[in-house]
């Protein structure tokens, strides 16, 4: 696992002009995590700060929330900035629940929309207070 702090980045599509703008405004900050981002909304970051370091994963509705979902469940990630839309109807709505509700099952810092986010990427939480999500204790279930 990567030694830097993982953010994953996600937009939907009436979100990705905000998100840039987020990306713009907050790059400093942004370029001392490692970043992971679903592909469109990792290319339109990518474009508008060429210096900030993101993997680019499946488009969402190809697949790309499940893998960041999947990196919560194996505890690779420490925060989700993820502009959801809605007022849109999505293909991929099923996934968009998903991705959500595993943050919540793993107390993953998870912010829905830009003003939120300006709030989380100021928390002492994500400079390093919890680095790793755990495992959650809950019923019988089990790791
Ligand atoms: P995208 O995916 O960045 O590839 O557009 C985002 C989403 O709709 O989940």
């Amino acid at each position: 696992m990567s030694a830097t702090p993982i953010l994953a980045l996600v937009a939907h599509d009436a979100k990705k002009d905000a998100m840039v703008e987020f990306a713009r405004r907050h790059k400093d900050k942004l370029s001392a995590f490692d970043l992971v981002a679903t592909g469109t909304t990792g290319g339109r970051i990518q474009d508008a700060c060429p210096d900030l370091n993101i993997t680019r994963l499946k488009s969402g509705p190809l697949g790309g929330d499940q893998q960041i979902g999947a990196m919560i469940a194996d505890g690779k990630l420490q925060g989700l900035f993820f502009f959801v839309d809605p007022l849109s109807p999505m293909p991929h709505d099923v996934d968009v629940k998903a991705l959500m509700r595993l943050a919540v099952v793993y107390d993953m810092p998870m912010a829905l929309n830009p003003a939120t986010a300006d709030i989380l990427l100021r928390s002492a939480r994500l400079a390093g207070l919890k680095t790793t999500s755990t495992t959650p204790e809950v019923g019988n279930y089990s790791s």
